[in-house]
C-alpha cells in the first residue's frame, strides 16, 4: 500500500535562506515512475538540481535540518520501499552535461549511460561499449562500478569529481581511479559519504564501423535475454566466484524459476532478475528476495549478497 505524507510531516523542516533551493523544493513525489521496477511510494521532499552549486545546496539543506537524503540517478538498481523515503530524494536527470576532449568524455552524475555510449560512437572513441543498453546514469554505474561482457566501468575512468559529505559541510575534490577504491560491483562511494558528480572516461581512439557493430551486439544480447521485457532492476543478487557458478544459476538450480509473490515472479529467462507482472508492490518484491535468500541457505548452504539498493524503512 503506498503512502502520502501530511502537510505535519512536510511542513517542519521546510524553512530555508537559500531562495533556489526553496524554489525547486518539491514535496510528496511519487517515485515509482523514476525506477525501472515502476515500483515504490513517494519522496518526503524532492529536488533535481541542476548544477554543482544547486547539489550542494541541497546536500546541505538535508544535512542542517537533520533529514537524511538519497541520490537517485536512473533508478535501475533500486527497490522503493512501498510507504516512499521519508528524507530528501535529490534525483541527478539534470546534472547531464558531457563533452568531450581528444581520447576523453567528462560526463556528470545524470547522464545515461546510452549517451555516453552514443557519444563515444561519435567521437570515435573505443571502450565503453561493453555497457550499451545498460539502463541508469554514469554515476549510478560508477557507485556500482557496474559491468557487462567481463569489463567494468573502473577499466575506463581517469578520474571522477566527489562530493565529500561531513557533518555540516561539503567538499568536492578530484579523486584519481586508484583513489576510488573500485573492485567488484563496488567503489568508495559505497563505502564512504561521498557523492558522483562528475567523470572523466579515458578511451582510446578506434575505427566508427567497429565501436558501433559492438554496440548493436551488446544491445542485441541484452534483448535477446528479455531484459526489457518487463520492468525489473537487472540483477537482484551478485555473483560470487567461491560459488563457482553464477548467481542467475545457482537460483535456476534451486528450481524456483517462475515462483511468484502477489505480481512479482523469478524470470524465467534469467533467474537472478525479479520481474513486475504489472502491479507488483516492493513488499512482494522484498517477500520474493527473501524467499530466494532462504532456499538458496536451507538447500545449498549459500548466503548471497544483494546487489539491489533497497530504498526507505525496511
Ligand atoms: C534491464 C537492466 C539491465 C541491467 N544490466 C546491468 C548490467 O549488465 N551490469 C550491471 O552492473 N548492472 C546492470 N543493471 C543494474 C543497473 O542498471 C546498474 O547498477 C546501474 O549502474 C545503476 O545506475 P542508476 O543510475 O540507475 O542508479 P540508481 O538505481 O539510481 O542508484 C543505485 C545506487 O547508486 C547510488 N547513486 C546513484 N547516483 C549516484 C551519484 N551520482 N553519487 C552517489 N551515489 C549515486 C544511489 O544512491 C543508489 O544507492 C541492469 C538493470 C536493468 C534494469
Amino acid at each position: 500500500m503506498t503512502k502520502s505524507f501530511t502537510k505535519r510531516d512536510i511542513n517542519s523542516p521546510v524553512e530555508t535562506k537559500d531562495k533556489n533551493f526553496r524554489n525547486k523544493l518539491k514535496t510528496n513525489v511519487r517515485l515509482a515512475p523514476l525506477t525501472t521496477f515502476n515500483i515504490g511510494g513517494p519522496a518526503r521532499f524532492y529536488v533535481e538540481p541542476s548544477s554543482l552549486s544547486d547539489l550542494t545546496a541541497a546536500v546541505l539543506w538535508a544535512l542542517r535540518n537533520s533529514v537524511p537524503f538519497l541520490i537517485l540517478g536512473g533508478g535501475s538498481n533500486v527497490l522503493v520501499h512501498d510507504s516512499g523515503y521519508s528524507g530528501l530524494v535529490i534525483y541527478t536527470g539534470r546534472l547531464n552535461r558531457l563533452e568531450a576532449h581528444e581520447d576523453t568524455i567528462t560526463a556528470e552524475c545524470g547522464v545515461t549511460v546510452d549517451r555516453l555510449v552514443d557519444k563515444s560512437l561519435e567521437q570515435r572513441l573505443t571502450g565503453v561499449e561493453f555497457a550499451a543498453g545498460m539502463p541508469g546514469s554514469t554515476g549510478g554505474a560508477v557507485f556500482m562500478n557496474a559491468r557487462a561482457v567481463d569489463r567494468s566501468f573502473s577499466d575506463i575512468i581517469e578520474k571522477a569529481l566527489a562530493l565529500k559529505v561531513g557533518r555540516d559541510a561539503v567538499d568536492s575534490t578530484w579523486l584519481e581511479n586508484n583513489a576510488l577504491e573500485f573492485s567488484y560491483k563496488t567503489s568508495v562511494f559505497q563505502k564512504r559519504k561521498f557523492l558522483v558528480y562528475n567523470v572523466v572516461f579515458k578511451l582510446t581512439k578506434g575505427s566508427a564501423q567497429a565501436i558501433e557493430s559492438n554496440i548493436r551486439a551488446n544491445k542485441n544480447l541484452r534483448k535477446s535475454k528479455g531484459q526489457y521485457l518487463f520492468p525489473n532492476a537487472g540483477c537482484i543478487f551478485k555473483n560470487s566466484r567461491w560459488i563457482g557458478m553464477p548467481t542467475g544459476k545457482l537460483i535456476e538450480e534451486l528450481g524456483i524459476k517462475g515462483k511468484r509473490i502477489g505480481d512479482a515472479e523469478i524470470f524465467e529467462e534469467h533467474a537472478n532478475f525479479i520481474i513486475n507482472r504489472g502491479k507488483a508492490s516492493a513488499d512482494d518484491v522484498y517477500r520474493l528476495i527473501k524467499y530466494i535468500e532462504n532456499r538458496a541457505l536451507q538447500t545449498k548452504g549459500i548466503k548471497l549478497e544483494r546487489e539491489i539498493n533497497l530504498v526507505g524503512d525496511w
